[in-house]
């Protein structure tokens, strides 16, 4: 029999679980407490559970941890990417960015992605498999205990489209939310997906106060089509329907990225589709200057072009701000670090993975 990810359980299945191993419920209180708020690496460190309760739980269950394969830091502002090595071997990104407001954890949601948009990174390979919710958690957890600073804000913005693994992601916000674990709350978590319409409907159905931000990347159908295959599946009139029913259900403001591309999407007639989208909607643009990938074509508009593109936007009375750039100096876009990793490694012939 396969063994269970504890750290995926929440506390209603882990003190059903001690009742059928015979032991008091409180036990699972006591369990939940150290993997989930004192962040213990195994078993072994709990120290007011038994030996013979330890060894039971090591025969049941498989303890999540993360090994921290790569690390960066910016000299300019502190942004930190690690690279992790899940215990299949496989390699992941997050990123830590410090605010003035508190600490800011970017975690992945998949190894790879099979959503396929064309400036992006992490998409070139494909998808490997779902993140369990016990290794987005410890995403977070780990860069918590390295740095001993509190982690208070959470984007599910690294590699992987997080509706395409949507039950475990909702599972990773309940457990991250819990009171009884680290207890961020969720008007600090933003969730970003291209657009799987029938997820963002359901993800509204469970009424979260999570942010969530849309990759629009496009003011209209056929230009999104040529640089996010989601845009065959659905057009842009019922991703804002989808927007707009989130919007209903949560009452949270809804993002809209906007990465933009020299000579793709960044003149004044993308401008103006794009108010005429946005404009009357209860909604945040955000612009992301786009980050040069090696291997896909796409460009870096000038910063004088993303200012004019930004003062039409605030011209039109819009939420708008362009994002900015953190630990310029330490890597390009999500994703890169990985592929770096894999490809270096891999020439070396010492690729584990
Ligand atoms: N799959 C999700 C979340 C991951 S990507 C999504 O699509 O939203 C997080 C954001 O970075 C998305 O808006 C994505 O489109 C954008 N992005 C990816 N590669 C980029 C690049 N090279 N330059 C700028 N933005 C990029």
């Amino acid at each position: 029999m396969d063994k269970k990810d504890i750290k995926s359980m929440n506390l209603d299945e882990l003190k059903k679980d001690m009742e059928e191993l015979g032991e008091k419920v409180f036990r699972a209180t006591q369990i939940y407490e150290w993997m989930h708020v004192k962040l213990v690496s195994g078993f072994e460190e709990m120290t007011n559970i038994s030996e013979k309760l330890k060894e039971k739980l090591e025969h049941r269950y498989d303890f999540t941890t993360l090994e921290i394969a790569d690390k960066q830091v910016s000299a300019m502002d502190g942004t930190a990417k690690y690279l992790f090595r899940l215990q299949d071997g496989n390699l992941i990104e997050s990123v830590l960015m410090k605010y003035k407001h508190g600490n800011s954890v970017c975690i992945s949601s998949q190894v790879g992605c099979r959503m396929g948009c064309k400036f992006c990174a992490s998409t070139i390979a494909g998808l490997k498999r779902n993140l369990h919710p016990s290794e987005m958690l410890e995403q977070i957890y780990r860069i918590q205990r390295e740095t001993g600073e509190r982690v208070s804000n959470i984007v599910v913005m690294g590699t992987g489209e997080p509706f395409d693994n949507f039950d475990h992601l909702i599972r990773f916000l309940e457990l991250i939310t819990n009171e009884k674990g680290l207890h961020i709350s969720a008007r600090n978590i933003t969730v970003s997906t291209c657009g799987i319409v029938p997820k963002i409907k359901e993800f509204a159905d469970k009424n979260l106060q999570v942010t969530l931000a849309i990759s629009l990347h496009a003011p209209n159908d056929e230009k999104r089509r040529k640089m996010m295959p989601i845009a065959n599946k659905y057009s842009i009139a019922e991703l804002l329907k989808a927007c707009d029913y989130f919007y209903e259900k949560t009452k949270r403001r809804v993002t809209f990225e906007y990465s933009l591309a020299k000579g793709v999407n960044d003149s004044d007639q993308d401008a103006r589709e794009l108010i005429q989208l946005v404009k009357s909607r209860n909604c945040h643009v955000n612009l992301i200057p786009i980050n040069p990938v090696e291997e896909l074509q796409f460009q870096s508009t000038a910063k004088k072009v993303a200012m004019d593109f930004k003062n039409k936007l605030e011209k039109s009375k819009i939420n708008v701000t362009i994002r900015r750039e953190m630990g310029r100096d330490i890597d390009g876009a999500c994703g890169q670090l990985r592929r770096r990793h894999e490809e270096n490694v891999g020439e070396d012939g010492t690729k584990e993975c």
